[in-house]
């Protein structure tokens, strides 16, 4: 049976009532005035699927006022097939493909996927790593900078900065460059001091065993990539799969959005099946961060 079957995938008011079981644990919350206890649906032939009102404030709202679905015209059962679909495609999947699948426009497609994306960045952090425990680091280059010449070398590409604790999760940003001074200061406000950072022998490199417990790195340009535990090989096993998807199926990625894909590829390996998730589990979390998260485009036509 095709997990779009569920009741969820296929009718609104089903949708409406996944939606709120995973946001609102505890029953309805106004997003208005935060009471709780007064929050009544509203019934009714002519009523649509998830409005309540509040008797505290008076005002009318459902699940996902302040979220990234507010004021979306589609509907939300196929929010939720969206949201499982880029969820469970372990590259991603593209707004082309996803407008396809869904019966949407090709813009609507890309808007959701946006919106999509947004829900699935996590805002601040508790650092990584801590005593005992190893996080490598690396870069990677990713298409082209606007209006920049392209030449050899990476100086016209995206630079991106990947930090990977093994056993755990990563985090990725984009960054201005590869330089000590834009690497340097994203490594001491994210790793405890107390870490093991394995690297590359890149220069960039070469001051971090003043910050951190120890610093092994391997000397890929002698052809040495593994000594015992030292070596980079977890943060590149995560770059294959993340320079497979922005090759294969984010090939027009803006510089101005890079750090929402970023996001989209660190949130699957944050929720990989190995830390126990499923594509139901990592569906759930995404709807999560749904939250506080209202993107608005000006030329939104969803
Ligand atoms: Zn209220």
């Amino acid at each position: 049976m095709s997990i779009f079957n569920a009741p969820y995938f296929q009718d609104e008011a089903a949708a409406y009532a996944k939606l709120e079981s995973i946001i609102w644990p505890h029953g309805p919350v106004c997003p208005h005035c935060g009471a709780m206890e007064k929050m009544s649906r509203l019934k009714g032939k002519a009523t649509r699927p998830g409005l309540y009102k509040c008797y505290a404030c008076r005002k009318q709202s459902r699940v996902t006022v302040g979220t990234v679905f507010e004021s979306s015209h589609i509907k939300l059962h196929i929010w939720l097939q969206a949201v499982f679909l880029m969820c469970s495609s372990k590259k991603g999947i593209s707004s082309n493909q996803l407008s396809r699948v869904l019966g949407v426009t090709v813009k609507t497609g890309w808007f959701m996927s946006q919106r999509i994306r947004e829900a699935m960045r996590t805002g601040a952090f508790a650092p990584m790593g801590g005593p005992g425990a190893i996080v490598e680091v690396d870069e990677t280059f990713i298409g082209k900078k606007l209006g920049a010449e392209v030449k050899s070398g990476f100086g016209h590409k995206n630079a991106v900065l990947t930090l990977v604790e093994r056993g755990k999760g990563s985090r990725s940003f984009h960054v201005d460059g590869t330089s000590s001074a834009d690497i340097m200061p994203i490594l001491k406000a994210n790793i405890a001091a107390e870490t093991v950072i394995m690297t590359d022998e890149a220069r960039q490199y070469n001051r971090v065993y003043q910050h951190f417990a120890a610093h092994g790195f391997t000397r890929h340009s002698a052809g040495e990539y593994v000594r015992g535990k030292t070596h980079t090989n977890t943060v590149e096993g995560f770059y294959s799969v993340f320079k497979r998807g922005m090759r294969g199926v984010y090939q027009h990625c803006s510089e101005k959005h890079l750090h929402r894909y970023v996001a989209e590829f660190d949130f699957r390996y944050n929720q990989r099946a190995r830390l126990g998730f499923d594509d139901n589990a990592r569906t759930d979390s995404a709807l999560i961060g749904i939250v506080g998260k209202r993107l608005t485009y000006r030329d939104s036509s969803i």
